[in-house]
């Protein structure tokens, strides 16, 4: 094995969760494999810190990589690979890693495991598990090329504790051209949102149609979502209905997210839903519906009237996390 890449994803200067979760694991799977860690960063960013999460090196590729440009990314990326010849490339599932990433296993033509939720080493080689059909089936990805490439759903992995360690820094230069300009960011609209986004989020609360109004949408789920430093959701009920933002709606046309807890008020549970939350480590669900769905994928459940139950868990949230 001549190691491990890990794209190193920043922004406002400071490296993302998904950096040091995917670095940890790195670190795991190279103890088993015999081999070292080494990390990719694109453009300005705190690199050395990454020798503290396990990096031994890390591929430094100079250039504005601030407007997201993904011919720019591959080449970027291209450069560092070249430079650090890996056996195995470990990405976010982030929309670098949905976009960028399979254009760069195109030109390296190699292939790409996607939307792993888990990584293990089996017979000497990187394999990657991922969700198919929706959710209801899991698939083990071996690639028999090199580098193998997997992306990797944000929050599958805990975040290591930093220790001691340096990383040796690589200074990398892309060969950038005209073409590389073809694609153009035009206009970067921040959400009006201090929370993480969902796709990112630790902690979710949805809510669905049975919400009935917008008036009661940021009453009952919004609260509750604030209560615990949680990311709102939406079924896409909700959000045709106008009672959520489209950026809110989780599914399998909305985002697909992986927190460590998923509140479900008022939310049936179709298929199309699950197919962007039922990874969530904890699904807890409000339906007053005992037949609904959603139980059938729910670790806790309450069958009653979200009207009632959740504004009690907004105050009980409330006064037991203002301790
Ligand atoms: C191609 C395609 C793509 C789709 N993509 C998505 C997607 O990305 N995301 C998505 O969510 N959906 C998606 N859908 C739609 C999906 O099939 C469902 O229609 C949708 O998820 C239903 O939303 P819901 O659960 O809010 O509403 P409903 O199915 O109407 O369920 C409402 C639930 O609320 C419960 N309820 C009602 N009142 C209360 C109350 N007072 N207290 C507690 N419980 C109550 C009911 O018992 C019911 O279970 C897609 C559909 C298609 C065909």
């Amino acid at each position: 094995m001549s190691g491990i890449l890990v794209l190193a994803e920043h922004e406002g200067g400071k490296f993302k969760k998904t950096a040091y979760e995917l670095l940890g694991k790195a670190k795991e799977l190279a103890g088993s494999l015999g081999t070292s860690v080494a990390a990719v960063v694109l453009g300005d960013a705190p690199v050395a810190e990454l020798g503290g999460f396990g990096a031994s090196k890390v591929y430094h590729v100079a250039g504005d990589f601030s407007g997201y440009n993904t011919l720019k990314v591959v080449r970027g990326l291209q450069a560092a690979i070249d430079a650090a010849k890996p056996d195995v490339v470990l990405a976010p599932a982030s929309y670098t890693g949905k976009d960028a990433i399979p254009r760069l296993v195109a030109r390296l033509g190699t292939g790409q495991g996607s939307e792993c939720t888990e990584l293990r080493v089996d017979g000497g080689a990187v394999v990657g598990r991922r969700p198919v059909y929706a959710g209801k089936a899991l698939v083990d990805v071996r690639i028999s090329k090199k580098p193998a490439v997997f992306t990797v759903r944000p929050n599958s992995f805990n975040q290591p504790t930093p220790a001691g360690g340096s990383a040796e820094v690589v200074a990398v230069s892309a060969a950038f051209g005209a073409s590389d300009d073809r694609v153009q960011l035009v206009q970067r609209m921040e959400a009006e949102s201090t929370v993480a986004d969902l796709t990112e989020a630790e902690r979710i609360v949805s809510g669905g149609r049975s919400l009935k109004s917008a008036e009661q949408f940021d009453a009952v789920v919004r609260p509750l979502a604030a209560a615990l430093g949680a990311t709102p959701g939406a079924s896409r009920a909700a959000v045709d209905a106008g009672y959520a933002h489209h950026n809110e709606q989780v599914g399998q046309t909305g985002k697909t997210v992986n927190p460590q807890l998923y509140i479900a008020l008022g939310i049936s549970g179709a298929i199309q839903h699950l197919a962007g939350s039922r990874t969530s480590k904890v699904i807890f669900a409000i339906n007053k519906d005992a037949e609904a769905p959603i139980f059938e994928h729910a670790t806790y459940g309450v069958v009653a009237d979200l009207f009632e139950i959740a504004p009690l868990l907004t105050e009980e949230f409330k006064a037991a996390l203002k301790n």
